[in-house]
């Protein structure tokens, strides 16, 4: 299957793009911090970075809600995910703002290369275009299908373990949403998508049916000034998310049109817009396969 083709059926203009992006990446948040509530309040084993998990559990969780819709639908939902990552990484580039190495989360790069390896470990036939590409090297793609049914296993896991009984009524209400009045044009035509979306009402009742939260949890979206963030707070139970973070998702959405000659550097951004910002033609397919390696080479990187 072709993603750029999937891709560019189902984008059929660049506004439709920027509402998908934004949405699509608000979702994954939403779902990275219930991850840490789920991991707070469950008392759920975390081996490894907490954050990470938060990812894993955003990733397996968003291909477990979309698990029924056509791929042509489901690709560029996920895709948006990975893009946003590499776009953040590309801009921390060019503003040479530095990397933050001691950083619990890790590299945007990184996030990015994880991101893609889940999607394509999920189906690796139908995500056969990303295997041995710059979207997911040799050496990480013949892993990724272990690497997304462990997380897979592990989140079945804690719903078995803090889901309801069969013969329960599980209750729909555990998670509410609330909206504060933005205070800018552009807060309140972002919260007019997210709630004619219907999506954060969707998953809070995903999640509050599927695991039984020992108290409510909120999900509020509010103002936030400068910061474009979106966080659990343990001691209220509550998911903030910053009205100026979905303005930021909506920057990362524009960056492609308003830099098309670093756009078109970003294998992602190509697989949707390439025609749209007349990428040079070398770099506008798909595959774009690593450089013929022997077999002796591959090994001699692996293992460590
Ligand atoms: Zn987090």
């Amino acid at each position: 299957m072709h993603l750029r083709a999937e891709a560019d059926n189902a984008g059929k203009s660049y506004r439709d793009l920027e509402h998908l992006f934004v949405l699509a990446n608000l979702e994954f948040t939403l779902l990275h911090e219930f991850g840490h509530a789920l991991i707070d309040d469950l008392q759920l084993p975390v081996f490894g970075m907490e954050e990470d998990a938060a990812d894993r559990i955003a990733i397996i969780a968003m291909l477990g809600v979309r698990r029924f819709e056509p791929e042509q639908q489901m690709i560029p939902w996920l895709l948006a995910v990975a893009t946003d990552w590499y776009t953040e990484w590309e801009l921390r580039d060019r503003l040479r703002t530095g990397a933050a190495y001691w950083d619990n989360h890790r590299l945007e790069i990184q996030r990015f290369h994880n991101v893609v390896c889940l999607v394509y470990g999920s189906n690796p036939e139908v995500f056969d275009d990303l295997m041995d590409t710059r979207f997911l090297p040799f050496e990480r793609a013949v892993n990724c299908e272990y690497e997304y049914k462990q997380a897979q296993r592990a989140l079945r896991w804690a719903s078995e373990q803090h889901g309801y009984k069969a013969g329960e009524t599980p209750d729909a209400d555990r998670v509410n949403v609330s909206y504060k009045t933005p205070n800018n044009a552009l807060g309140k035509m972002l919260l007019g998508w997210v709630q004619s979306s219907g999506m954060v009402e969707t998953r809070a009742r995903q999640m509050a049916t599927r695991f039984r939260f020992p108290r409510p949890i909120s999900i509020d979206f509010e103002n936030c000034g400068s910061s474009s963030d979106a966080y659990w707070h343990q001691p209220t139970a509550t998911i903030t998310v910053c009205y100026e973070l979905l303005g930021h998702f909506l920057k990362m959405a524009k960056y492609p049109l308003n830099n098309p000659d670093r756009a078109c550097q970003i294998p992602l951004v190509r697989v949707y817009l390439s025609e749209r910002l007349g990428c040079p033609e070398e770099q506008s397919k798909t595959g774009e396969k690593m450089d013929n390696k022997t077999e002796q080479e591959v090994e001699q990187k692996t293992g460590r």
